[in-house]
């Protein structure tokens, strides 16, 4: 009996394009026959959390948890004040929110996309819609970049919380209620879960047990976190009974083709390859076998996902010209594991021909190589393909840094289409390359950075501090590095070194001088925290490169660009403005422009600026806000206090009582004059001095947004 197979993309990804793991998959099942269904579940929980609906149903949640913190006898310092702070912002703004995020999901997906503050302003909408669903799931965090739930310690039983936690984990609503009933509908054989990084690992695994416990059919997870996690996971005999049939390690074309025909044919499992699965009371796992061979990998497949409900007006595809990593030596790395160190790199024929083929089914002309690094002698090959086809496609890459990235190969890639490059570097300070084992030295990325800039190429830079025997002076000399060379970098993310599993420093953490803090044989940790013996502590590293971010990306060439734009909109932003704007030095923020300074009188009229209103909070937030910019590390007990609150720019200010009183009698006509009167009869002060206290007040109040004119007669 032939079987459906369903694929699913669980979140948590960025949802500008799809990734790349259920097409090559698909594309290997259908081209063997296979009946293949696929789904991207990342993008589809965007669609459900960015919309008006879905933000206003969080009201109730909201305010439980609003008056949870508010009744308390004190609020930590951290982390509770900034959650009270953040609870009370989103759920205040809720209702504005909830009213402009289908319109900034439109402008991601619509020619506005290309006005860089329109684009931006809906980009900062998206954010606060998703810190607003996170705040509703506290302490869950879900970002465009990111998801986490911080209470994941790497414990098996935390997992078993967390994916049965209804209120804290956000995707498990989404699950139940929109997933469940489709993957009824579609009535697979197999379900193939695919786990790519460590931010779906918990809706992912949530997700297993969801379609685990409600279908009988076979549930296969794998992915890059599974490879990693592999050792672990085969000891919790309960992910076999609960979450999932299998496993498959490694690449998963042939594996799961051999799965699915073994189910088929209801033969045993034990010679699918790279398969683990549990099998007469105990986990059995099957020898690993050679990937299959490049030439025998299809182009990708799209087929069946939604190209335009990405977020993002033109698609964009992932491609790739190798697996694994041709260097495959940097400590701190852990990507050739799931490739077992092993190099493939496609012909320059094939590539180009897949390009072409995807180009004629889905009319694309932007591709994003999602290769970890394409070599030279591969970019050389395919360079010269496009150029000799005459494509017209527009394409963004990671190189690594390499001399034979020379001008003319530089300038070759320009001619062939590519547009923005994306460089591993790390580091500035050549010390500092030697001990991750980067094989190149700063004037090599100098030289590289250079001779791609004058090809006309973006060339974005990863940075991080805080390798393992960095010290104070080391760091500094990459800070340096970025700042001298501000004219050879157009963008750069800065950031600190984290501890992954699987590399190099993690195996061998005594040759590196770190102590690793909590490291057992079942835990499922992605990422470890660690004591370095010198150098700077990973807790320094973040402080240097959060400072030195706030210098550099102020002082740099590109600084617009680097506050309005994120990485991810370089290639569709080069490729729009090409013959314009190539270098994109037009984008810059309007000139602010001040309202135009007319002072109140007496005869003026005022009202609340739409949204704005007034209450009293147990705990004084104005106070507690100036106490988290300032890092003071004080609790805060209640001190009832008066505020106003503006939910479109999220701003809030105390006011007096004397403030609220004079706010009472807006409206209905009243002029300053006539509320002044107002006030000294009620107070029995001389009306001059409550008319000027009123004047002043209320000015204040006009010239920070919080009023506006009732009338155009200010
Ligand atoms: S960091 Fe990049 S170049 Fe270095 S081993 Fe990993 S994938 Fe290869």
């Amino acid at each position: 009996m032939n079987m459906k197979v369903l694929l699913l993309f669980p979140p948590q990804w960025v949802p500008y394009y799809p990734h790349l793991a259920l097409p090559s998959l698909a594309a290997f099942l259908r081209s063997n026959g296979v009946e293949t269904v696929q789904k991207d579940l990342n993008v589809g929980s965007y669609n459900q959390f960015l919309t008006r609906k879905y933000l206003r149903s969080l009201k109730s949640a909201l305010d439980s948890k609003f008056d949870e913190f508010n009744s308390k006898p004190r609020l930590s310092a951290s982390p509770e004040q900034q959650v009270y702070s953040d609870i009370f912002i989103a759920k205040s703004s809720l209702y504005h929110l909830a009213d402009n995020i289908e319109d900034a999901v439109k402008v991601f997906r619509g020619r506005r996309y290309y006005n860089a503050e329109t684009l931006n302003t809906a980009r900062k909408t998206i954010e606060n819609a998703l810190t607003t669903v996170s705040i509703a799931h506290y302490p869950a965090r879900l970002e465009l970049m990111s998801f986490s739930m911080p209470e994941y310690d790497g414990k098996f039983e935390t997992i078993e919380k967390l994916t049965s936690n209804i209120q804290g984990n956000p995707y498990f609503e989404y699950f139940e209620k929109n997933v469940l009933p489709y993957v009824r509908e579609q009535a697979p054989g197999v379900i193939g879960i695919s786990i790519a990084g460590e931010s779906q690992l918990i809706p992912a695994l949530t997700l297993a047990r969801l379609v685990k416990k409600n279908f009988d059919c076979h549930v296969v997870l794998g992915g890059y976190v599974v490879t990693l996690l592999a050792d672990s996971l085969t000891r919790h005999r309960k992910l076999f009974e609960e979450y999932c049939d299998s496993l498959l390690v490694l690449e998963g074309e042939r594996p799961l083709l051999e799965l699915v025909r073994r189910l088929e044919s209801h033969q045993s499992l034990e010679s699918v390859p790279n398969l683990i699965y549990f099998d007469d009371g105990s986990v059995r796992a099957n020898q690993v076998s050679p990937p299959e061979p490049m030439e025998g990998l299809p182009a990708p497949d799209f087929d069946g996902l939604p190209l335009q409900e990405y977020l993002a007006p033109d698609p964009v595809l992932p491609v790739l010209a190798s697996r694994g990593c041709y260097w495959g030596r940097c400590a701190f790395c852990s990507h050739n594991v799931s490739y077992e160190n092993k190099y493939r790199p496609h012909s320059g024929e094939k590539i180009v021909a897949d390009l072409e083929a995807l180009h004629r089914k889905y009319g694309v002309k932007h591709f994003a190589f999602s290769d970890e690094a394409i070599a030279p002698k591969v970019m050389r090959e395919v360079t010269s393909r496009l150029i000799e086809d005459k494509t017209d496609f527009r394409f963004s890459t990671n190189i690594r840094i390499e001399p034979q990235f020379t001008p003319a190969l530089c300038e070759t890639m320009h001619i062939a289409g590519f547009r923005v490059v994306y460089l591993g570097q790390e580091s500035g300070c050549d010390r500092v390359l030697g001990l991750m084992k980067k094989g190149f030295n700063k004037d090599t990325a100098i030289e590289v950075c250079r001779n791609l800039v004058n090809a006309g190429i973006w060339d974005h830079l990863y940075i991080f501090l805080g390798f393992p025997g960095e010290s104070e002076n080391d760091a500094q000399e990459t800070i340096t590095f970025l700042s001298e060379n501000a004219s050879i970098i157009r963008s750069f993310n800065l950031g600190s070194f984290s501890l992954g599993r699987g590399s190099e420093v993690m195996r061998m953490p005594g040759d590196y001088g770190i102590k690793i803090s909590q490291a057992r044989l079942d835990d499922l940790a992605m990422v470890y925290s660690y004591a370095p013996s010198s150098g700077i502590s990973s807790s320094r590293a973040a402080e240097l490169s959060r400072e030195a971010w706030a210098i550099l990306s102020k002082e740099y060439p590109t600084s617009r660009v680097l506050d309005l734009l994120s990485k991810e909109d370089l290639l569709l932003y080069l490729s729009h403005f090409e013959s314009t704007d190539p270098a994109l030095t037009k984008i810059k923020r309007s000139p602010t422009v001040s309202a135009p300074g007319v002072e109140l009188t007496l005869d003026s009229q005022l009202k609340t600026s739409p949204g704005v209103f007034r209450t009293t909070l147990n705990f004084d937030l104005p106070d507690i806000m100036k106490n988290l910019l300032l890092n003071w590390e004080r609790d805060a007990v209640p001190s009832p206090v008066r505020v106003l609150f503006d939910p479109e720019n999220r701003k809030i200010r105390p006011i007096g009582p004397n403030v609220s009183e004079m706010l009472d009698l807006l409206g209905r006509g009243r002029t300053i004059r006539m509320i002044a009167r107002q006030l000294s009869q009620r107070h029995n002060i001389p009306e001059a001095a409550v008319e000027a206290f009123c004047l002043d007040a209320l000015n204040q109040l006009k010239n920070e947004g919080y009023l506006a004119a009732d009338k155009a007669i200010i």
